[in-house]
């Protein structure tokens, strides 16, 4: 059953709360209306706008993959008012979900490549999906990177599921903290010195990046260097925005709305306006 509005949000109740680090939880979402619940179909990239009522609503990347049907999951880092009220909820309590929006990670073009992941905190929560359906589908892709970085080992938001992803074929993580701590026996450098270490191939290659502007500045200028194309490389936008659907005009970017055209956009759309990022 479709809302009237695009603007009204669906109910849905929160099934479970996982914390994933001391500023971020894992939301498990259930659609109220059954029927909504088996057409909600979305695809990795693609965003919704969470509703914690009576304070507001902001939008955020949809962390799992629709074909599982085991809810819609959302990472939220606390940062301000909305975050910090659906930080506060229960199991068992409504929010609204408002969506799915924006275009997606072309997957199917990605078939037979090589696929480099480079995310960076809060950055990993739109690449998890994609993650997941490489793994999931994992005869359809070539080698699979996974290069995740944050600021300390707590900070890593998806650990509990590094062992699965570095189980599949033909698949590597790589990780990395600013700040190593007594049990840390990891790397301690910056995701792009990590880059220009490992030296991933272009041959053949699609990188899919997501992280805070300053890691994604140099993270572009290390693929550069390694030959990478701008077209190879794929970041997803974080921007203001209100309404979702191109109407508002406050996510603009360039000719882009990134609520509408992106969030997903390779280099060779944006990097002229990379220095607004
Ligand atoms: C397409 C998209 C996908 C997103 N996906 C996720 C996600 O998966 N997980 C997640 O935790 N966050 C995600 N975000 C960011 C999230 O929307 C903001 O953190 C949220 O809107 C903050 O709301 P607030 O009311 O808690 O903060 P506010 O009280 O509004 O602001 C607190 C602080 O955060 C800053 N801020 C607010 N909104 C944004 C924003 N959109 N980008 C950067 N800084 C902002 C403010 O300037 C202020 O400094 C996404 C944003 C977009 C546009």
């Amino acid at each position: 059953m479709e809302p009237e509005s695009p603007f009204i949000p669906y109910l849905a109740r929160l099934q479970s709360v996982t914390d994933l680090t001391p500023d971020t939880k894992l939301f498990n979402l259930e659609l109220n209306d059954p029927a909504m619940r088996d057409n909600f179909d979305y695809s990795p990239g693609q965003f919704a706008f969470l509703s914690a009522f009576g304070v507001g609503e902001a939008p955020f990347c949809l962390a799992s993959v629709s074909y599982r049907k085991a809810g819609l999951e959302f990472a939220v880092r606390r940062v301000g008012t909305v975050t910090s009220a659906l930080h506060e909820l229960e199991p068992g309590a409504t929010v609204g979900v408002r969506g799915p929006f924006g275009n997606h990670f072309p997957l199917e073009d990605y078939k037979g490549r090589n696929i480099i992941i480079i995310g960076g905190g809060i950055g990993m929560a739109p690449l998890r999906p994609v993650i997941n359906t490489i793994i999931d589908h994992r005869d359809d892709y070539g080698d699979l990177l996974i290069i995740n970085g944050a600021r300390t080992p707590q900070d890593l938001v998806f650990a509990p599921e590094f062992d699965i992803w570095a189980a599949s074929p033909r698949s590597r993580v790589e990780l990395t903290v600013d700040r190593g701590d007594e049990a840390w026996t990891g790397r301690v450098a910056l995701v792009p010195d990590v880059v220009k270490e490992l030296k991933p191939s272009p041959e053949n290659a699609i990188t899919i990046t997501c992280g805070p502007p300053i890691m994604i500045h140099f993270v572009l200028e290390a693929l550069r260097m390694l030959g990478f194309s701008d077209h190879q490389i794929v970041t997803t936008l974080e921007g203001k925005m209100k309404c979702g659907l191109g109407k508002c005009a406050r996510c603009n970017v360039g000719e882009y709305y990134i609520c509408k055209d992106g969030p997903v956009f390779t280099f060779e759309q944006i990097s002229r306006f990379i220095e607004q990022f």
